[in-house]
């Protein structure tokens, strides 16, 4: 099949965006690497729009919630990831949770029998020199295809590392050790009585041995290309701290200032019965039943992190819902590179979608591989598309990858209020539905002058 646009990525991106050009008649090329000699870190199948980590796309709630809102808007689009995330759908409360194997093969199904779609498993290795491309290959884009971007992009790099903490069940922390207390007694939520943390206090001995484990762990191996990789702020491994000083974490993520350990029964505290060292661990889901260990990212081994942590006073009888972990995320910067219709400046056959454009989250990424979509089945009619109104989630979501934000400091965003015109004479209480009203009719309009209607 000739093919009139290509797309590298068969992600969620690259997915959505080519069921939305498939559904206009045109002729669409997908290449993804799993499958086809490529792999990543956090894939595991080949399965198209494959989800790496959790099974969410978070609030499904349209009137209060931005991304809900988006939700809301992609379905009006025909999006492919919501129809299939629908027929994946498992309970979540408000949110929208899937199946991921169902999820993954819905999306390629429906790809996989689209006449107007030639699914190809191969690594794309370089920037192709022309015809209508889309580039979809997310936050772990295979390294080759990363230096070809480079050299087109003249950026000095593209990859960031970026941080997962492990997570413990609650009901697997022993609370005859640990206690609920915000340092301070300064709490976020005023009806959370106790506080928002669970401390886990160590002794000096205790502290002294820990950082020595931290030390000796079996540490995951990072690639040679990855080595010059920098960290975000606020994101390096507490093994890297560790290594910095042995005092380095106990005037960082471990610090005992303003935590009063009540199981503490001497009577020598000049200050407060602050312990010599705290392991803080920070609530992850709704029900409380989740808790993150705050500053806790690392890159030990899995097994290693097991045996270390379960020395934590608290801990030792602690289930892991996950394991910390490092992962790359390549992204461009989108202000300075793209136009406002995510092409790239300085090669305009050149399009970018998902996460590599500088958006985050399953979600917006799909969002943003929808309209790389649509911009790219206008550009083909001969027409410019008109990206939704600023005031809609994905109208803002463009807004931040093509211009909006700070260039210097540009990082990859989840959809949110944020980033909406502001409606400040609505009191604060009533502002969520406030932007989403708005952002409902003003999408509407712009709709009704969008050619939606199937080749
Ligand atoms: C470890 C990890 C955990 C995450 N957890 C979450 C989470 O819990 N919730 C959330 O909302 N978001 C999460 N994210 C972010 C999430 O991955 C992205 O937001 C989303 O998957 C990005 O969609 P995408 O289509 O841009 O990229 P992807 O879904 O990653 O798709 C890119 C595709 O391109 C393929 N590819 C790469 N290079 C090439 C090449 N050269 N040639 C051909 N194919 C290629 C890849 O194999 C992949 O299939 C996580 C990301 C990572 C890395």
């Amino acid at each position: 099949m000739t093919h009139q646009v290509h797309i590298i990525g068969g992600g969620l991106a690259g997915s959505e965006a080519a069921w939305q050009l498939a559904q206009r008649g045109v002729k669409v090329r997908l290449s993804e690497m799993r499958g086809g000699g490529g792999s990543t870190d956090a894939h595991q199948t080949d399965g198209l729009a494959e989800l790496v980590c959790s099974n969410s796309f978070r609030s499904d709630d349209d009137t209060k919630n931005a991304v809900g809102l988006l939700h809301h808007e992609m379905r009006r689009l025909d999006s492919l990831v919501m129809a299939a995330g629908e027929k994946a759908r498992v309970p979540a409360g408000s949110a929208m949770a899937v199946d991921r194997d169902v999820f993954s093969a819905e999306v390629e199904k429906a790809l996989e029998d689209h006449p107007n779609i030639e699914i190809v498993r191969e690594l794309v290795e370089e920037l192709p020199a022309e015809g209508l491309t889309i580039v979809a290959t997310g936050p772990l884009t295979a390294a080759s295809l990363a230096q070809s971007i480079v050299k087109a992009t003249g950026e000095d790099r593209l990859a960031f590392f970026d941080a997962i903490a492990p997570i413990v069940h609650r009901d697997s922390i022993d609370m005859s050790k640990a206690w609920v207390q915000s340092r301070w007694n300064k709490r976020t939520d005023a009806s959370n009585e106790d506080g928002d943390y669970i401390n886990c206090p160590m002794t000096k001995e205790q502290y002294l041995a820990f950082h020595q484990g931290l030390m000796d762990a079996e540490k995951g191996e990072f690639k040679e290309w990855e080595k010059d990789t920098p960290y975000f702020d606020g994101c390096m491994p507490i093994e890297v701290m560790a290594e910095r000083g042995v005092e380095t974490l106990r005037y960082g993520p471990m610090k005992g200032v303003g935590l009063d350990n009540p199981y503490d029964t001497s009577e020598e505290h000049p200050q407060g019965k602050w312990p010599y060292a705290v392991v803080q661990l920070r609530q992850d889901n709704k029900l409380g039943t989740l808790w993150n260990m705050v500053g806790f990212q690392t890159k030990m081994k899995y097994g290693a992190q097991v045996d270390l942590f379960r020395t934590i006073p608290g801990l030792e009888n602690a289930e892991f819902a996950r394991l910390g972990g490092m992962h790359r995320n390549t992204f461009i910067n989108s202000p300075t590179l793209l136009d406002r219709q995510l092409r790239l400046k300085s090669a305009p056959h050149i399009r970018f979608a998902g996460q590599i454009s500088g958006c985050e989250g399953y979600v917006e990424s799909s969002a943003v591989g929808l309209m790389a979509g649509l911009m790219a089945a206008s550009e083909l009619r001969g027409e410019n598309f008109t990206p939704p109104p600023a005031t809609t989630a994905m109208g803002s979501l463009l807004g931040h990858i093509t211009g909006d934000a700070e260039a210097s400091s540009f990082q990859p965003m989840n959809v949110n209020f944020g980033l909406f015109p502001t409606l400040e004479r609505v009191p604060k209480k009533q502002r969520k539905e406030a932007y989403t009203t708005r952002a409902k009719e003003d999408f509407g309009v712009w709709l009704s002058g969008l050619e939606t209607v199937p080749a």
